[in-house]
């Protein structure tokens, strides 16, 4: 029987709360795994390697292209990032679906990818969106990691990505996210709602109602 698997892309600028709210979903009891990506970019003080990123040097990120070992990888703010194929392959064989958090470079490379084709995926892109410029400036500020300047920077970068996730045909789905524990809410919503389309439903389990 047919069994359509999803990968699951959240997409929006930094300090949107998407981290937060992949996170939270990866903690529940949805047939879901979020998927660690690599990276060249240094480690910040409270990530943990293996938990956040696999953090490479950008000659080992160089190998694993040539590899063809990344289903997709982009560059952003000077450091690459990159999703692995293998942890993809590794969770659709458990039956499970993936949960990606990427920038949009990754999502147009996927968009192009024969490769979820030929393994029969559908791409889902939920697009977590701050709610005003003033919230996600405050957000910035409280990071505390950011001078002004690179706190303009971000926000120039924040806006063009906002337009490029709201063009048309671009996301399937708009979380505007005021209140984290509404947003994971509305996330789950979405991810419960596209697991129990028919196209995903594997028919064996009624399999006493079939002649
Ligand atoms: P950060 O350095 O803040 O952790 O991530 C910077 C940006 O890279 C974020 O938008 C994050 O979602 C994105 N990112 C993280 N992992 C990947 C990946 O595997 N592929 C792509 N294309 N983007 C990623």
């Amino acid at each position: 029987m047919k069994f359509s698997k999803k990968l699951f892309c959240f997409i929006g600028p930094g300090a949107s709360g998407k981290s937060s709210i992949c996170t939270a979903l990866s903690k529940t009891d949805l047939p879901i795994t979020l998927s660690i990506s690599t990276t060249t970019r240094a480690p910040r003080p409270y990530e943990i390697e293996g938990r956040d990123y696999f953090f490479v040097s950008k000659d080992s990120f160089t190998q694993e292209i040539d590899k063809n070992n990344f289903i997709e990888y982009a560059e952003f703010a000077g450091n690459m990032y990159g999703t692995s194929i293998s942890t993809i392959k590794t969770s659709f064989a458990e039956n499970k679906h993936v949960i990606l958090e990427i920038e949009i470079q990754g999502v147009k490379k996927l968009k192009e990818s024969s490769l979820l084709k030929e393994m029969d995926c559908e791409l889902v892109v939920i697009f977590i969106c701050p709610p005003t410029k003033e919230e996600l400036v405050k957000r910035f500020k409280a990071r505390g990691a950011d001078s002004p300047e690179r706190i303009n920077e971000r926000l120039i970068i924040a806006e063009q990505e906002i337009a490029e996730s709201i063009a048309p045909n671009f996301s399937n789905y708009v979380i505007v996210n005021k209140d984290l524990d509404s947003s994971i809410d509305q996330a789950r919503a979405i991810i419960i709602a596209e697991l129990s389309k028919r196209s995903v439903f594997d028919t064996s389990v009624i399999s006493s109602f079939i002649k």
